[in-house]
């Protein structure tokens, strides 16, 4: 599909992309894409302000209300659900159905959204005096800035926008300079939901400042920004949660993660096999749930690893948008020099590395393919314990699970997690407090692929936030408790007797 058509078909005009000094490039052949003119601090400032101004109707209108504009906003969505999952692909690299799966999720989040906008409810608290009544109320927040990484240029913003807005929230998104094209198209999507809705000028409540890391930057500095989302590396995460908190806002933080998957001596190797592959491959290692650790019982050690080599050397790389392959490329190249790095490194500490080499450079020169890198380690050293944003899987293994479980905890990231048992016993501890330290603990599927209705996020280095599902929705509102006197006394709490 020609990236013209495809922008007019989103309703982006090329003025918006074609204009400006900062070129944009596809990682599938590091062809040119647009040119885009970077927003300053003063236009992250102004964005700000027009987001407020829209705030200040739209905390008026009924959240089931606001519910009908993410609805239309989900039909768009279905309507160009190929389209835009194609520019996901352009953009950033993914293969086709995982571009339409990522737009999938906004429609999901969507849907969720609605739903909730019928259920932001508080609860009555009973209260210790005679003739009161106590509840708390949910209110929106404001303005709520959303930061982005390139690995999910559409859904992290989806996630965050159905969910702010639904809550009675403007929302400004500052995307990865990796993917601006996405964001101005969601953009447009975004404001025919509005027309559709009747009412254009509520496009407003979304406002896209394109722009690089000071552009993020004047968005956590900004005292009218109530919340900070903010997805990305967790050197991103120290440098924008103290400047929020300086000022006393709230950060909702997604950050880096190292995931690892235990496998046991009782798993299903089939199902392990096929699960570990997509975790660890899945959209290049590129996704903050990849699979990055194995930690493998030693009994079943030589056989799994056995099908994993079988399994990755017949993983298809190449260009995503061809039928077929199921890893496409790199982001670019600094990503192949850090994966490079990570795996000199990986050698040094004693490891076996399989795979990992640049492939098809003389038909993309411009382009960062590689293979999969599967690398078996003698201990988790600190090369391990890193996360290089590359499809790389450390092995590992294990003869005591209580060692395991030390071991699967041991790095600083906290957010996603796995076992393959059918072992009864081992499945719940993992699940238990004394199990895995993550926020997401899985049994029996790997570690990435989250459904929308969960909460999603991690702990530690991972920042702590939580999105999407479950009550993920109070992280967009306050919330005010409220004291009804409807008695004709006036009795203190505590018992206090204050006689005047
Ligand atoms: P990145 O940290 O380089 O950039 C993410 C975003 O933050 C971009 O929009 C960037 O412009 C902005 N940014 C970077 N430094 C900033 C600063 N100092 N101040 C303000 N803004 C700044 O990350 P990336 O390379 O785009 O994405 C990969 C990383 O994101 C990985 O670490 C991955 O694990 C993580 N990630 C986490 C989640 C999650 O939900 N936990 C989801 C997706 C990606």
């Amino acid at each position: 599909m020609n990236l013209d058509d495809l922008m007019k078909a989103l309703g982006v005009p090329k003025s918006a992309y074609a204009d400006g000094p900062i070129p944009t490039r596809s990682p599938i052949d590091g062809r040119l894409l647009g040119q885009l003119r970077q927003a300053s601090a003063a236009d992250t400032a102004a964005a700000v302000e027009r987001a407020q101004a829209a705030f200040l109707r739209w905390r008026d209108v009924p959240a089931p209300r606001r519910g009908k504009l993410v609805r239309l906003l989900g039909e768009e969505l279905r309507r160009h659900k190929a389209e835009l999952g194609w520019l996901v692909s352009l953009e950033v690299g993914k293969i086709a159905a995982e571009g339409e799966g990522e737009v999938q999720e906004m429609i999901d989040i969507c849907d969720f959204a609605v739903g909730l906008s019928r259920q932001l409810h508080g609860l009555t608290i009973a209260s210790e005096r005679p003739g009161h009544r106590m509840m708390e109320t949910w209110h929106p927040l404001g303005v709520v800035g959303v930061i982005t990484a390139f690995n999910f240029p559409v859904a992290v913003w989806a996630w965050n926008a159905a969910l702010a807005l639904v809550c009675g929230n403007a929302v400004v998104w500052k995307p990865s300079e990796k993917a601006p094209l996405c964001a101005l198209a969601v953009q447009s999507l975004f404001e025919r939901a509005c027309s559709a809705y009747g009412d254009a000028e509520l496009a407003q409540l979304s406002q896209v400042v394109v722009g690089l890391a000071d552009a993020g930057a004047a968005l956590a500095d900004h005292p009218r920004v109530a919340l900070v989302s903010a997805t990305g590396s967790t050197r991103m995460g120290r440098a924008i949660g103290p400047r929020v908190a300086q000022r006393f806002g709230r950060c909702l933080l997604e950050l880096g993660g190292n995931n690892a998957v235990i496998v046991a001596p009782s798993a299903d190797l089939d199902l392990a096999t096929r699960a570990i592959v997509f975790a660890a491959v899945g959209t290049a290692g590129q996704r903050c749930t990849t699979a990055r650790r194995l930690i493998v019982h030693e009994s079943v050690y030589v056989e799994l690893v056995g099908r994993l080599k079988r399994a990755y050397a017949s993983v298809r790389v190449g260009d995503p948008l061809e039928t077929g392959t199921l890893m496409g490329p790199l982001i670019d190249q600094a990503a192949y020099e850090g994966m490079q790095r990570a795996l000199d490194q990986a050698r040094s500490e004693g490891g076996s590395v399989h795979g990992g080499e640049r492939v098809l450079a003389d038909r993309h020169p411009e382009a960062w393919y590689v293979s999969p890198a599967l690398v078996e380690m003698p201990a988790q050293t600190e090369g391990v314990r890193g996360e290089t944003f590359a499809p790389i899987l450390y092995v590992m293994h294990y003869a005591d699970f209580d060692k395991a479980l030390a071991l699967h905890n041991d790095v600083p990231q906290g957010l996603s997690s796995a076992i393959f048992t059918t072992d009864l016993r081992e499945a719940e501890a993992f699940l238990s407090a004394r199990g895995s330290d993550c926020g997401i603990a899985n049994v029996n599927i790997g570690t990435s692929g989250a459904e929308i209705g969960g909460a999603f996020g991690g702990e530690k280095e991972t920042g702590g936030g939580r999105e999407s599902g479950s009550d993920a929705w109070k992280a967009y509102m306050r919330r005010a408790t409220n004291t009804i006197n409807y008695s004709r006394e006036l009795p203190l709490a505590q018992g206090i007797k204050f006689d005047l």
